[in-house]
């Protein structure tokens, strides 16, 4: 009888070691946000520290000025587009973006203050987007970002995706100069952290900053990458209930 109770205690005692370890090997293995393994170790050999480039109120024909600027600097971004202004003339900067690696993900659909909505208004202005991000682009968006960053406890309660901010000048403003904007994200810039920038129709002046921020910021070792790559090499599965601005 003792020994039949031992017997089973072993028998246990492995099912349980056995369980960890698989558990642990399946925490290695599963992806971040759906970023690819590969893809963190080509970021992880050729860059020291990362900054991942986000884009709101888009899509926009100046979405393509800035989609210049990243491929000369083999730099990747995440944009939050606004459902509304997906046009037949701003659909193709979405592909473009998309087959550059960027992430498309979403801004809501008519840019208003969240809280400001019923809670199903809010469920609405996300999800109208989803399924707007899905049939053109073919892919579920992941991150939110709210306009004016504005958020209550009912949209972090009703919008399914992870909640994203942002560091930065305020460059949708048009009286803050390239020079500005420039200076801005310079001294923004941290391993880890979210730059928050505007692609809308005329914007045309965070493109010109960014002609000079991705080289210098390339020379300190810096890495441009989406959001979703930015908590892959980093490692952070992100969370629910929380606005990232950086991911460390
Ligand atoms: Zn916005």
């Amino acid at each position: 009888m003792i020994l039949n109770n031992n017997r089973h205690n072993m028998k246990r005692f492995f099912i349980t070691i056995f369980s960890l370890l698989a558990l642990i090997s399946c925490q290695k293995t599963e992806p971040i946000l759906g970023v690819s393994a590969e893809r963190v170790e080509y970021l992880k050999e050729n860059y020291s520290k990362f900054v991942a480039l986000s884009f709101d109120d888009g899509p926009s024909l100046t979405t393509m000025q800035m989609l210049d600027v990243m491929e000369r600097n083999d730099a990747r971004g995440s944009f939050f587009i606004i459902g509304s202004r997906i046009t037949d003339k701003t659909e193709a900067a979405m592909h473009r973006a998309v087959k550059m690696g960027c992430d498309v993900e979403n801004h809501s659909l008519t840019h208003r203050h969240m809280p400001q909505f019923s809670a199903e208004e809010q469920r609405e202005e996300a999800a109208r987007t989803t399924a707007l991000i899905e049939q053109y682009v073919g892919r579920t968006p992941q991150l939110f970002r709210a306009p004016y960053l504005d958020a209550d406890s009912v949209t972090h309660a009703v919008v399914p995706q992870i909640f994203i901010g942002g560091l930065g000048p305020s460059d949708w403003n048009k009286d803050v100069s390239v020079e500005q904007r420039i200076e801005g994200y310079l001294k923004a810039a941290e391993d880890g952290v979210i730059f928050l920038m505007h692609d809308f129709e005329g914007n045309g002046a965070t493109a010109e900053a960014l002609e000079v921020i991705l080289p210098r910021l390339k020379e300190e070792g810096y890495g441009f990458v989406t959001v979703a790559e930015l908590f892959a090499v980093k490692g952070v599965t992100p969370q629910k209930g929380i606005r990232y601005d950086k991911v460390e």
